[in-house]
């Protein structure tokens, strides 16, 4: 059967406060039974808070709402959860407590040491298991609330990317990325401009003597700065390995949610501010396509199938797209492939093989 997701979708029918996103939002949470899901137990509110100079993740306002719909829908405890260092620099994009009215925890502890082991069986190529964040898997309901934007490494980040690389420890973020396939280097291209090296924020690039670039990968963490600083288009990430990672990341999603099993997770996707690249790069650039709203049910799958038929390659908008860049590859594939060139809708066959939900839905607009 498919799944029941509500939609508000952002732009009103007429100019009135009541019809507009903000006023739609509180009609949503009204009917998303919040009460049989929460009452008397202690939720957690996954998502990403961003980093540095970035203002596009998901603005007080939604989160506040929230907040106050779970505690009187009678949770008898609400908080907000991120990586550790989004946590501390939260107040730096309007995150407190006070404006949020509940705690901002860091996921796996300050030190992010709190966190349970979990063994991925069989193993998918170097994951054998994944260390999932205690403060997430302590809880008794998990209320996934992810911006939506597009993602140099996997094309798309949603509700399932917020839960796998953002409710885990540093040290399973980074062997997920490397399922990636590492860094492929060309000496033919490159002028030895040292670019990457100055920039690497984790000092794992060298040059020898005989001008050979060195990738510590002990050190890397994949995050392609290095890439995408190059002038000559002389360093790639290998293999087109970007599947893997997709791979990957569906079965940190899913050992997540074998923990809030049944029907003890909400799923929240925002689809506005549709930026380039995730809140991981503590910058905001142009929105790619015009803001589309807000989806939410009870199915991973679901939401993420769904999330991605309303992004519309057509819609996208002029001038939006960073500094010579254009879309590539095949007309009529999804934006974000036709950007990164990489299918977003690998994430979601993942998740459906591994049982986490069905791909089948059916939208119920709120008015
Ligand atoms: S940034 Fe590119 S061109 Fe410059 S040294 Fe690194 S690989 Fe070579
Ligand atoms: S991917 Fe990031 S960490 Fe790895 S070498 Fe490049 S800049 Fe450094």
């Amino acid at each position: 059967m498919a799944a029941q997701l509500l939609f508000a979708r952002y732009a009103p029918k007429t100019l009135e406060p009541e019809n507009a996103i903000g006023a739609k939002w509180e009609r949503l949470l009204d009917r998303l039974g919040l009460a049989r899901t929460v009452k008397g137990r202690r939720v957690a509110v996954k998502m990403h808070l961003g980093g540095d100079r970035g203002f596009s993740t998901i603005h007080p306002f939604f989160v506040r709402r929230l907040v106050g719909k779970l505690k009187e829908a009678g949770a008898a405890e609400v908080f907000v959860t991120d990586m550790p260092g989004n946590v501390r620099e939260a107040v730096n994009r309007g995150y407190t407590s006070e404006t949020l009215g509940c705690a901002i925890l860091p996921v796996a502890g300050s030190a992010d040491k709190y966190f349970y082991t979990r063994k991925i069986a069989p193993p998918f190529r170097t994951l054998n298991e994944v260390h999932l964040a205690g403060e997430v898997m302590d809880a008794d309901v998990l209320v996934d609330l992810a911006h939506v934007k597009g993602h140099g490494a996997c094309a798309f980040g949603g509700a399932s990317k917020n839960l796998s690389m953002g409710a885990v420890t540093g040290a399973t973020r980074t062997d997920l990325h490397r399922l990636e396939g590492g860094l492929d280097w060309s000496k033919a291209k490159c002028t030895h401009c040292r670019k990457c090296v100055e920039n690497c924020p984790n000092r794992a690039m060298s040059f020898t003597e005989a001008g050979e670039l060195e990738i510590f990968f002990h050190h890397c963490k994949y995050c392609q700065h290095c890439v995408l600083i190059c002038p000559q288009h002389a360093i790639r990430i290998a293999g087109g390995r970007y599947k893997d990672f997709q791979q990957g990341m569906a079965r940190a999603t899913a050992a997540i949610l074998d923990g809030f099993r049944p029907n003890r997770a909400l799923f929240i996707n925002l689809l506005m501010d549709i930026t380039v690249w995730c809140d991981c790069w503590g910058m905001t650039t142009p929105q790619l396509v015009p803001d589309i709203g807000i989806l939410a049910g009870r199915d991973i799958v679901a939401i993420e199938q769904a999330t991605l038929d309303l992004i519309r390659a057509d819609d996208l908008i002029p001038g939006s797209l960073p500094a010579g860049w254009k879309l590539h590859g095949r007309k009529g594939a999804h934006l974000f492939e036709r950007i990164h060139s990489k299918d977003p809708y690998e994430i979601v066959r993942a998740l459906a093989a591994l049982g986490a939900g069905a791909p089948e839905y059916r939208l119920i607009e709120v008015e």
